[in-house]
């Protein structure tokens, strides 16, 4: 059995695993991170999951939550993670001499559920995930689409707005400011009235966040449901421009706010539907099936991928 390494790297933790062929995750570790400090954390993870490996370990995979320059896996924006000087991937190949490389967090998970999750069978399947932010993968024609330099299926910043407001990018209207979970947030402060029953629990409006409104959401306050239902509807016109745009067979639907499940899903579709309405059946909507596992395993597999190249 081959073996691959898989990183996860965010803002404040790494985790890492070695992954088999089947993308099953035979052993991992976590570390606590800092924006600043993660190349080293990167490495000492890569380090201690190379200390005794049940078989020959092929290639590292590193999916980091930035825009990604690719093949060079420098990284172009990252808002939750400092950008140094330094060439990580030179420094794994160098150190441990295996291959190394870079991918954004979403495109490894992307990859993930195509390979081994809920993608499985298709040649054409798109991911957003839904967090805090909004991020993006695409796999076309069975191969991962990076675009030219590496920063293509960011879906969360691909405007749906001419004036909207502002994103944490810098520009305006992205899909992210009006269908992640800071969105639902942002909403529920600026429309809850005097006498919600959201605006009573949180105390005080700005302290309303989106995960407030969705666990109240889940369950069945009407006031909660509704601003769900809204963000689902923005959602679906995203969807309904990246599915127009590529026409998969599939868009996979993850991250931290996926987990409410049909009452974010049911309006996208809705929304998808009406926007097809007499042309033809728009693409699936499916929620992610890898979990929390997606950006080790899609990391480790993408890696062997270019490895075999
Ligand atoms: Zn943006």
């Amino acid at each position: 059995m081959k073996y691959c390494l898989g990183l996860d790297v965010g803002g404040t933790k790494i985790l890492g695993g070695l992954v088999d062929e089947r993308g099953r995750i035979v052993e991992q570790v976590q570390q606590p991170s800092h924006p600043d400090r993660w190349p080293d954390v990167a490495l000492e993870v890569v380090a201690q999951l190379l200390e005794d490996p049940p078989g020959v370990v092929r290639a590292v995979g590193l999916a980091v939550a930035a825009w990604v320059e690719f093949p060079s896996g420098r990284l172009a924006y990252a808002p939750n993670l400092v950008i140094t000087n330094r060439d990580l991937v030179g420094e794994i190949e160098d150190r441990f001499s295996l291959p190394a490389g870079v991918d954004n967090d979403a495109g490894a998970a992307a990859w993930a559920e195509f390979r081994f999750g809920a993608g499985g069978g298709m040649s054409d399947m798109l991911m957003v995930t839904v967090g805090t932010g909004v991020g993006g993968g695409a796999v076309l024609g069975g191969f991962p689409y990076r675009g030219s330099r590496g920063f293509a299926a960011e879906f969360g910043h691909v405007p749906v707005s001419m004036d909207g407001p502002r994103c944490p990018c810098g520009s305006y209207g992205c899909l992210e400011t009006v269908a992640s979970g800071r969105a639902l947030g942002r909403m529920a402060r600026e429309r809850v009235g005097e006498d919600s029953a959201i605006l009573e629990l949180a105390g005080d409006r700005a302290a309303i966040t989106g995960e407030l409104v969705g666990s109240l959401a889940l369950n069945g306050d009407a006031e909660a449901l509704s601003l769900v239902s809204q963000l689902g509807r923005n959602l679906g016109v995203g969807l309904t421009g990246l599915a127009k745009a590529f026409d998969p067979q599939a868009i996979v639907v993850g991250g931290g706010v996926s987990a409410l499940g049909d009452i974010l899903l049911e309006p996208a579709r809705a929304e998808m539907v009406a926007r097809y309405e007499g042309q033809v059946d728009p693409p699936e909507l499916m929620i992610a099936a890898m979990g929390n596992e997606a950006g080790v395993v899609g990391s480790a597999d993408l890696a062997l991928q270019r490895a075999q190249v």
